[in-house]
């Protein structure tokens, strides 16, 4: 193998342009050229192919978001523009390509490959969800969660000087991993996810109990994709059933936790496993996810990682309930 490319695709996450560096670097370092493919894999069909040197990618480490840009690629799901991906990649002689993204991601690599062989794709897990399975990490997730926890402590703040209740929307469409990380390290009251049945009456009972034991304020995390429906609709909900010993406020902290300085864990993860990518190329693998699991490297197949559900830890569940 002469030359690999390397791009983002997605939902950006801070700590992707770790990876990048790490991925170009290590190329370089076996005597690989390298070329960075802009916004994904709608860069790859018309073409925005840029060769990357040692200096490309000098003082990017601690920038959010990822100078390759990224992009969701209505195009690369139809035959005609994966055929137009493979006519560049085939142009520039590009043999493998890191891709670094969540599933959709990965099912697009895994599609393209059936079609195109010849083409290797490895993957790095970047989203900030560590909603996939093979990795106990995902490039983005730590950050996220710091950003998460920082915003609580802020609404902490208020909530504890005006006797509120807080409802604060974390991101997770699909998983609660974001909420449950930031609500347990914010000593949230109560903290909503996908994951289990959110009762209104119970919370309703445990948010009265914490006002009849002097709790001056409270805070419930709420994942975006919780069942029960997003922070408004709780907080609606729980006015509705007449709950009114505290005022009650909404916040939803959104794309703030997709942005800004990734954490040291984050750059050294993302680090590792861009590292392990591009040799994961050289050794002849294709069509695995790049992942770390009690701090070793593993690889998992594409379909593995995009399929199986991950599961939450009950007891982080039980943790909740025991420390709030
Ligand atoms: P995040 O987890 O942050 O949303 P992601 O990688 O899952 O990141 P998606 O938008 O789901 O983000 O997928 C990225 C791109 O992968 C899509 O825009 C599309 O171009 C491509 N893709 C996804 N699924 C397929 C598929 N079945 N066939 C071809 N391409 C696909």
């Amino acid at each position: 193998m002469k030359k690999i490319g390397v791009f983002t695709s997605g939902g950006d996450s801070p700590g992707m342009n770790a990876c990048i560096r790490a991925v170009v670097r290590t190329a370089l370092y076996y005597n690989l050229e390298v070329v960075g493919i802009r916004r994904g894999y709608q860069g790859l069909i018309d073409d925005e192919l840029v060769p990357m040197h040692s200096h490309s990618v000098s003082n990017i480490m601690q920038l959010g978001g990822t100078i390759l840009r990224t992009a969701r690629s209505e195009d690369f799901m139809t035959v005609e523009g994966r055929r137009k991906a493979y006519e560049n990649l085939k142009k520039s002689g590009i043999e493998g390509v890191v891709a670094i993204g969540g599933d959709g991601t990965f099912r697009g690599a895994s599609v393209f490959m059936e079609e195109y062989p010849d083409v290797r794709f490895v993957g790095c897990p970047g989203t900030i969800d560590n909603d996939l399975y093979g990795t106990d990490f995902t490039i983005g997730y730590d950050t996220a969660i710091n950003t998460a926890m920082s915003a609580i402590d802020n609404i902490k703040d208020t909530a504890n000087a005006h006797d509120r209740l807080f409802f604060v929307e974390v991101m997770g469409r699909d998983a609660g991993f974001i909420a449950l990380r930031a609500g347990i390290s914010t000593g949230a009251e109560a903290i909503l996810i996908p994951e289990s049945k959110t009762d209104i009456d119970s919370l309703i009972e445990k948010l009265k109990n914490g006002y009849e034991n002097k709790k001056t304020s409270c805070i419930v995390v709420v994942a975006e994709g919780d069942e029960a429906g997003g922070a408004f609709k709780v907080a609606e909900e729980v006015k509705r059933r007449g709950f009114s010993n505290y005022e009650i406020k909404v916040s939803i902290l959104g794309h703030i936790q997709r942005g800004g300085r990734p954490t040291a864990m984050e750059r050294f993860r993302a680090s590792q496993m861009g590292m392990a990518a591009v040799e994961a190329l050289m050794d002849g693998k294709k069509g695995v996810m790049i992942g770390i699991v009690h701090k070793d490297i593993t690889y998992t197949p594409f379909d593995q990682a995009t399929k199986h559900n991950l599961e939450l830890n009950p007891k982080l569940l039980k943790m909740v309930e025991i420390l709030s």
